[in-house]
């Protein structure tokens, strides 16, 4: 499946190549060489990259001068000998390359899991692997799909292949969820691309190394078309409540259509692709209805108004305003930041930089490149990290880190500070944060943060907000501030899994009552008493510093699958996760967490609810969870049939 133009063959012309490599990401390059030629030796000792997280560069100038020299040689020769697209390396070549590229850190256990990732063979192993029409034919099994965001587009089209009925609604009238709603100026994404993306679809023309909402949003459309799921989105349409039906083994689902005329439909099964970011969080300030001018929040951006020459207020520091304070700092006549907890930023120089053409140029001339490169990502961004964020036991700064992989990212992450406010030392105090890196989220910035604080327009205020008036805001130094407009980057209420949906499940069991503002589910995904029903980015399967949303959607998804599939193969109606399966995972997560800077974090995070739990994150390797979603376990449910069938006959470990 792709969305890439197909490969060109390498031209006649050796300059052009020359030219190219000066682009690429070289380790790659080499890696995609020693596939298609079929010539490991190409994978010289030393030329074995620097991959980690911190590492400036893959190589050395003068590696990067050697590599370049190797590669251009080798790329002639395969053009001159016409080689065709080799097939997928063995495992013993695959090991090999993962061990150039890893440095040998990518265990067999990992093997598997990249095949899949990289796509190697081309195979989508994701996929479903089977048909309803063959193995319950005369089984009548619908699924209602709630969102048309990144992981409700992911579920319509391995539902459509294996051929089980799905509807799919959604409030907004087109796809994109998140990528839709926000569209603040300088909105786009804090994961490289070439993984942010899914792993099935190929695509080689990402135009930036983080897309921006627009190409973003034109992805996930240009994906529901691919997929051919859009006749099965129903668009402006809510479901206001799902009730589960004890004796009917259904989900009858209360829809709001435009109109707002409501309806009621039946489905075998529920789920839910709601994400958890999109329900806007509004900060409870003394006085703020009596604020005169424009205010909205941040995922509410207000297109129509002209912020040029205006006075600007902005509540809130976190991602979300990193990205638009930039903008808002060369347009707004007067611009005051009230920060109440600084943030963490990480150095990524090609934050806003475009993938120059060289590289874009080879990924579509060189087989495998491509793919290697989102490896790099992959590996790069994943299980490595880490053990940068663990909690270290009996370590000795706990009042400013976790650990001495963690003080030392501290240390890293302060120096960039640092440096970058050489000109303006009196910011420093506010804007290095005295918490542990990675007990909240860590912002990426490429200098444009610092460079709007340092603007003579732009004030960053850390005293805290007294009250607001008719025409700004009172600090609480006693300070008022004119403003304008008021921009609320305030976040999320992200705890609030599922809402504002009312959710009723066996023996009338309704969810937000039984989580109490504590949400749990089986591997995120599975909650006990609610049968059939499956929550994509549910409680728990977020990331803090490894990998890709999109990553865990792909897991979550090929799960449900393989639920439906064990139902349908069963003959059952539903099945409903064992309460003790269900516990002793969570206290396994629980207790993983608390192992993680995150996990023990005094400093405000929406990865804790009001209970102090994180519901939020996952604590444990990208492996482990593609490893515990793979194949869903028959002995972790109780299996619901047809009166007077027998539900649970033998159950196996799978
Ligand atoms: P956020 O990280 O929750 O930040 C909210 C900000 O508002 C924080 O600075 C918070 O301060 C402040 N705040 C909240 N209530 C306040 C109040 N009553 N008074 C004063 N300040 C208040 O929200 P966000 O920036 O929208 O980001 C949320 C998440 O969305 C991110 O962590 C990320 O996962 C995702 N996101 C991703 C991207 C991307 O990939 N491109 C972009 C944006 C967002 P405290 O820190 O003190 O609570």
């Amino acid at each position: 499946m792709s969305l890439s133009t197909s490969l060109e063959p390498l031209p006649r012309d050796d300059e052009a190549i020359r030219r190219a490599l000066d682009d690429a990401h070289l380790p790659t390059l080499l890696v995609a060489l020693a596939q298609w030629s079929g010539d490991l030796s190409l994978l010289r000792e030393d030329l074995v990259p620097d991959t980690s997280f911190v590492a400036e560069a893959p190589y050395t100038e003068e590696q990067a001068a050697r590599a370049r020299a190797l590669i251009f040689e080798t790329l002639l020769r395969l053009r001159d000998a016409g080689l065709e697209v080799s097939p997928a390396p063995d495992r013993d070549a695959l090991r090999r390359m993962l061990d150039h590229l890893s440095e040998g850190g990518a265990t067999d256990d990992y093997l598997p899991l990249l095949r899949e990732e990289l796509a190697l063979d081309g195979a989508d192993a994701r996929a479903p692997g089977f048909r309803k029409e063959e193995i319950a034919p005369d089984t009548s099994f619908r699924v209602a799909v709630v969102g048309a965001g990144m992981s409700g587009l992911l579920a319509a089209h391995r539902l459509k292949q294996a051929g089980v009925p799905f509807v799919v609604f959604d409030k907004n009238d087109e796809v994109g969820g998140t990528w839709l709603e926000n569209r603040y100026p300088g909105c786009r994404v804090d994961v490289p691309n070439a993984f942010y993306s899914y792993s099935f679809v190929e695509k080689n023309d990402w135009p930036h190394f983080f897309s921006t909402r627009n190409v973003l949003l034109d992805y996930f459309r240009d994906c529901a078309d691919l997929f051919g799921v859009r006749e099965q989105i129903r668009f402006r349409t809510e479901v206001v409540s799902a009730h589960w039906s004890d004796e009917q083994n259904v989900w009858s689902l209360r829809i709001r259509g435009a109109d707002g005329g409501e309806q009621t439909l039946e489905f075998q099964a529920l789920v839910s692709a709601v994400g958890q970011l999109n329900r806007p969080k509004l900060p409870e300030l003394p006085g703020l209805e009596r604020f005169a001018g424009p205010r909205f929040h941040s995922a509410d951006w207000d297109t129509s108004l002209d912020l040029a020459g205006k006075k600007v207020g902005v509540v809130g520091t976190g991602a979300s305003a990193a990205q638009f304070v930039p903008h808002l700092a060369t347009t707004a006549s007067e611009l005051r930041i009230f920060q109440r907890t600084p943030n963490w930023m990480l150095p990524t120089p090609d934050y806003h930089e475009a993938i120059p053409t060289g590289m874009t140029w080879l990924f579509r001339r060189v087989p495998h490149y491509a793919q290697w490169y989102r490896f790099s990502l992959f590996w790069r961004m994943a299980d490595g990290i880490l053990p940068m964020v663990r909690v270290e036991k009996d370590w000795a700064h706990p009042e400013r880190s976790v650990g001495a992989a963690n003080d030392e990212l501290r240390a890293m992450l302060t120096e960039y500070f640092r440096e970058s406010l050489a000109a303006a030392p009196e910011l420093i105090e506010k804007v290095v944060p005295g918490y542990a890196p990675a007990s909240k989220r860590i912002i990426c910035d490429n200098g444009s943060w610092v460079e709007a604080l340092l603007r003579d327009n732009v004030e960053l205020l850390s005293d805290g907000i007294r009250e607001v008036t008719e025409t700004g805001i009172v600090d609480e130094s006693g300070r008022h501030h004119e403003l304008d407009v008021l921009i609320f980057a305030t976040g999320f209420q992200p705890s609030k899994f599922l809402s504002p949906m009312r959710i009723t499940g066996r023996g009338g069991l309704d969810l937000h009552e039984h989580w109490d503002g504590d949400a749990r589910a089986y591997l995120g995904i599975t909650v006990p008493g609610f049968p059939n029903l499956f929550c994509l980015y549910g409680p728990n399967t977020n990331i803090v510093v490894n990998g890709s949303i999109i990553y865990f959607s792909e897991c979550e998804v090929r799960y449900l699958l393989g639920c439906i599939k064990m139902l349908l193969e069963g003959g059952h109606r539903a099945l409903d996760c064992r309460p003790e399966v269900h516990d002793a995972y969570n206290q396994r997560v629980d207790r993983g967490n608390l192992q993680m800077a995150w996990g023990v974090a005094t400093v405000n995070t929406w990865y804790q609810n009001e209970k102090g739990r994180v519901a939020q994150n996952w604590p444990f390797s990208l492996l482990e969870y593609w490893q515990q979603t793979r194949h869903p376990n028959p002995a972790d449910y109780e299996f619901l049939s047809p009166a007077g069938a027998d539900a649970n006959p033998q159950q196996s470990a799978a």
